[in-house]
């Protein structure tokens, strides 16, 4: 079973989020900032990575500079209000993999999680 951490600083997101992906068979954890993750992280494993760029302390940006080192097999999405060219530069440089833009539909979340799930099993399947 994949498991999926959502860092939010909106508890309307993160509670979206958690209820969506556990409806559809994933184990999630969220947490509201970026300290909050970090010490998540240094406990339990996550494979999908779901990061809001806007948030109080450590930032969406920097947060995913320190998980890409941390976890070099997980897909990373940043979740943002805009996108700008300059702004998804920034993410892809951080270590983003791919990015939602508010308000996310549900099934464009679900289908993109999904894809992920499989892109990091054939990673898995090499390292095997
Ligand atoms: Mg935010």
């Amino acid at each position: 079973m994949k498991r999926v951490l959502v860092v939010d600083d909106e508890k309307g997101v993160r509670d979206l989020f958690c209820r969506v992906l556990e409806t559809a068979g994933y184990e999630v954890a969220s947490a509201e900032s970026g300290e909050q993750a970090l010490e998540i992280l240094e406990q339990e494993n996550f494979s999908l990575l779901l990061f809001d760029l806007n948030l109080p302390g450590i930032d969406g940006i920097e947060l995913c500079k320190r998980v890409r080192k941390l976890l070099p097999i997980s897909i990373i999405f940043a979740i943002t209000g805009y996108a700008s060219l300059f702004h998804l530069h920034d993410c892809r440089q951080a270590g983003f993999d791919d990015y939602f833009i508010k308000p996310i539909s549900i099934k464009d979340l679900l289908a993109e999680v999904r894809l992920a799930s499989k892109k990091i099993d054939r990673w898995l399947d090499r390292e095997a």
